[in-house]
């Protein structure tokens, strides 16, 4: 799909990336169950707002699947304010406890367990849990080697002809699994990359002056 030196070219995407930035670290957390959590909360905000969020819930002693698992929706939605959408994340966190304790006895590293497209469906069918928050879940929380696509991703395929702006999520996905080996830290890098790339250069007007990928864009 999208020419035959497709696996070339992510590869030279990839070098390039980490030749200029190195590892990004992602994802932070302080274990598996913080970054699912944050997979959460980090929808529709900045990661700042996440931690404000993450740092009440430590505060308060409530970040573990135990606590979690017991507090109210009501009462989980006022210590995460800070991430905005409170009343809807809360409900999708108590929904995202329901399924780790129903599937998993609470741990989100037993996800590892299951086979990668059966984790991935239930994580699926647990509400408020999309495509982006189910991989990152699946990738930085319990290391299986499930490519996680976000917007910038999209938009530097895109732009670089390995994608059409029209490609579902899933298509866009494809792009690295069918070319790449599934290789758990190489996949949880490039997507780190991928975001900083975008943040810092591949904007809505890109800035391709500078931007590591310049002279890669097709002619
Ligand atoms: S800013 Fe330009 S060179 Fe950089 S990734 Fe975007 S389109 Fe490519």
């Amino acid at each position: 799909m999208y020419g035959s030196r497709t696996k070339e070219r992510l590869t030279e995407i990839y070098r390039r990336l980490e030749a200029a930035f190195g590892d990004p670290g992602w994802w932070p957390g302080e274990s598996p169950f913080e970054i699912a959590v944050g997979a959460v909360l980090t929808q529709n905000t900045s990661w700042r707002n996440v931690e404000k969020a993450i740092g009440r819930l430590k505060d308060a002693e409530l970040l573990s699947p135990e606590a979690l698992r017991n507090v109210t929706a009501e009462e989980l939605a006022g210590y995460i304010v800070s991430a905005g959408y409170y009343n809807v994340k809360a409900r999708r966190l108590k929904s995202l406890m329901e399924f780790l304790w129903a599937e998993c006895g609470g741990r989100v590293e037993a996800l590892a367990d299951m086979p990668v497209a059966e984790a991935r469906g239930k994580l699926l069918s647990v509400n408020g849990v999309g495509p982006e928050t189910a991989d990152s879940i699946l990738l930085y929380a319990a290391g299986i080697p499930t490519f996680a696509v976000d917007a910038y991703t999209h938009r530097i395929l895109g732009r670089h002809g390995l994608a059409q702006e029209e490609a579902g999520y899933d298509e866009v996905k494809a792009v690295f699994e069918d070319n790449l080996e599934p290789d758990t830290v190489m996949f949880n890098k490039f997507h780190a990359l991928l975001v900083k790339c975008g943040h810092l250069y591949c904007k809505p007007k890109p800035k391709c002056e500078g931007c590591p990928l310049e002279g890669l864009l097709p002619t």
